[in-house]
């Protein structure tokens, strides 16, 4: 059938999710939650389209990982959905959420065969559970609790979303604006993944990959006058500090490469462009915290890191420990985790002659382990 397309919300912030991972990129083996879903919904049926919306700032990063068209969500689910319908060319559109991760094959034919009965055909099930609103025990016969994924005209579905007013779900938007609703019987596996206690619900569909994951990181900066040298988060008393756009914590900058390379994110340039002035003389360990931030977000915990620092000045040693003390809590690491080497060149070359300092940094990662926590 060419006339209905897929939309999959995932541009959500998870705020009821009480961990650092958000759960559109929860590791089902190496896929996060958004793309196994995608490509479980995608074999059900023949859609002539499939669009997800993600947040603006994971857009690219989830372009490169499918040929999918991804398009950018908003501050609501309705501003989202919006968005996508705009990339909409079909009569009829079925729209889910990401965290619906369960969904199977028979609620989507059902939704699907219905698709003539009304403007938005909807899931419903039952409550089974005495309902009361204030001090008032309702007929719960007459009560449905509404799911997604929901089948509407698109048409429709455009002029109803077309108002400020925030609607929770497709179907109620459409009614509001007098079209009309078709139920069809609902599935507990549709259940929403809100909190970090729904998790279990995921565990039919696999468990994350335990590889891990290596990156490595290099970066030079020359020596300056007159600025404060900072080296690892670290204060260093010195005549010069380092040219660069940032502080010129040399020691940072490689170490985000080696986190960014482990999670194959990219790297620092990326996520920091030095043409952006935000940036201009920065704190890097605002950058690190960030970057780091970034790798929890998208699934990946930080299992380990090796610093090289390569200098013939300053003298390393003495700060080692500083500097391990320092960059290990901005990356949630035990510093029995993070190891901080020192070496000269021998007097060779631009780091023997006194003319700045390179730094190598190796990191691993492993995907958050969201079974056993
Ligand atoms: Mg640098």
């Amino acid at each position: 059938m060419y006339d209905l397309t897929l939309i999959l919300l995932a541009a959500g912030n998870s705020s009821r999710f009480k961990i650092p991972v958000k759960k559109q990129w929860l590791r089902i083996g190496h896929d996060p939650l958004w793309l196994f879903v995608t490509n479980r919904i995608t074999k059900m049926f023949g859609f002539a389209d499939i669009i997800v919306v993600a947040h603006p700032e994971e857009l690219s990063f989830m372009q490169q990982m499918c040929d999918v068209r991804i398009v950018a969500g908003g501050e609501t689910r309705q501003h989202s959905l919006r968005n996508a319908l705009a990339h909409v060319t079909t009569p009829y559109v079925l729209v889910s959420d990401i965290a619906r991760a369960c969904i199977d094959t028979n609620l989507i034919m059902r939704l699907i065969d219905a698709k003539e009965c009304a403007d938005c055909i909807v899931p419903a099930l039952g409550v089974n559970d005495t309902v009361v609103y204030g001090d008032e025990t309702i007929a719960r016969e007459a009560i449905k609790r509404i799911q997604t994924p929901q089948l509407s005209r698109t048409a429709v579905l455009c002029t109803a979303l077309d108002t400020p007013f925030d609607y929770t779900d497709e179907s109620s938007a459409i009614v509001a604006c007098g079209g009309t609703r078709h139920y069809v019987e609902g599935d507990i596996r549709a259940d929403k993944i809100t909190r970090i206690n729904d998790l279990a619900a995921l565990e039919c569909l696999g468990a994350p990959s335990l590889m891990s994951f290596t990156g490595n990181g290099f970066d030079v900066h020359p020596f300056e006058e007159g600025k404060q040298m900072v080296l690892g988060g670290v204060e260093i008393e010195s005549p010069y500090g380092f040219k660069a756009h940032s502080d010129g914590d040399v020691v940072i900058h490689a170490l985000i490469d080696a986190l960014l390379g482990a999670a194959c994110m990219g790297d620092i340039g990326m996520l920091f462009p030095d043409t952006d002035n935000t940036y201009k003389n920065i704190d890097s360990k605002v950058l690190l915290k960030r970057c780091v931030e970034k790798i929890h977000n998208f699934g990946f915990v930080i299992a380990h890191a090796d610093i090289t620092i390569i200098a013939q000045v300053p003298k390393i040693g003495p700060h080692k420990e500083q500097i391990r003390k320092t960059l290990a809590p901005l990356m949630n690491l035990s510093p029995t985790r993070l190891n901080i080497k020192a070496t000269t060149t021998e007097h060779l070359g631009f780091i023997g002659r006194k003319e700045g300092v390179g730094v190598m940094a190796t990191a691993s990662l492993h995907y958050f382990d969201w079974i056993n926590g």
